[in-house]
């Protein structure tokens, strides 16, 4: 019996906590004008767009426009790259390894053209393989992954051995495609081997949405577990992969965040 009107008062609490809740919000309601949910300072930043949307905003850096490798990459160690610019694009080298900005970067919003190889040469991972990795550590696959099987999670578009990407919206090989991709960097507290706040991606594919805002495991690993090689890090280069394939880039473009 007691714990029957214990119940009861609890219930008759919550639904009187509840009704004065809901009359609080009333009142303040009715007591404002629209004016107090309006914000004008300060003014919103404005940014002259590019004629096509692939075009650098004016706010953007120009990483590459098809002219100077040498002004904004370099290759591993810091050399000039021996990657190659062919009609205004730049192609990979088999061999020549990786080539990385010059500035670092954390959160940002990048936009890049890619090519695959006209000529179908292997399969698999060893297709027009490269891939665009973000301070240096998570990588969004490039890929031939047209009429290509490969693991759902190392084809075009995927967060490599993280996250398939959503749907496969791959061109030909030989054609320009695109990624725009909206990166969140990681926040580190004191712990230096787990993410306060982990990295996150968002990758738009020839335009289409392929990875809605996923949150990193860690960084891209070949062999392993990627939560075990997260490390603290801060402002990292964009790299470009050389995995043995001459894939080509061209209209790089990245807005920091
Ligand atoms: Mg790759």
């Amino acid at each position: 019996m007691k714990r029957f009107f214990f119940i009861l008062l609890t219930f008759t609490f919550v639904q009187f906590w509840a009704t004065a809740q809901q009359q609080t919000q009333k009142t303040t309601n009715d007591r404002m004008v629209p004016e107090m949910t309006e914000i004008w300072e300060p003014e919103v930043t404005i940014v002259q767009p590019g004629i096509r949307d692939a075009d650098p905003p004016s706010d953007a850096i120009i990483l590459f426009d098809g002219s100077d490798i040498n002004k904004e990459w370099e290759d591993a160690q810091g050399n000039p790259t021996k990657w190659l610019i062919q009609d205004g694009a730049l192609v990979c080298v088999r061999g020549s390894g990786i080539i990385k900005t010059k500035r670092k970067f954390e959160s940002c919003q990048l936009h890049i053209e890619w090519r695959t190889p006209a000529e179908v040469q292997g399969e698999s991972q060893g297709r027009g393989n490269s891939g665009v990795f973000l301070q240096e550590l998570y990588e969004v696959q490039v890929l031939d992954s047209y009429d290509n099987r490969t693991y759902r999670e190392g084809q075009a578009g995927s967060i490599y051995k993280q996250y398939a990407p959503l749907v496969n919206v791959s061109k030909k090989p030989g054609e320009w495609q695109s990624y725009d991709i909206i990166y969140t960097a990681p926040i580190f507290g004191k712990d230096s081997t787990t993410y306060l706040v982990p990295p996150r991606i968002t990758v738009f594919h020839n335009g289409v949405l392929i990875q809605n805002n996923v949150t990193l495991r860690g960084p891209t690993v070949y062999i392993g577990i990627p939560e075990y090689f997260i490390k603290t890090h801060g402002a990292g280069s964009l790299v470009l992969q050389d995995h043995g394939n001459p894939v080509a880039f061209r209209n790089i473009w990245i807005r920091e965040l």
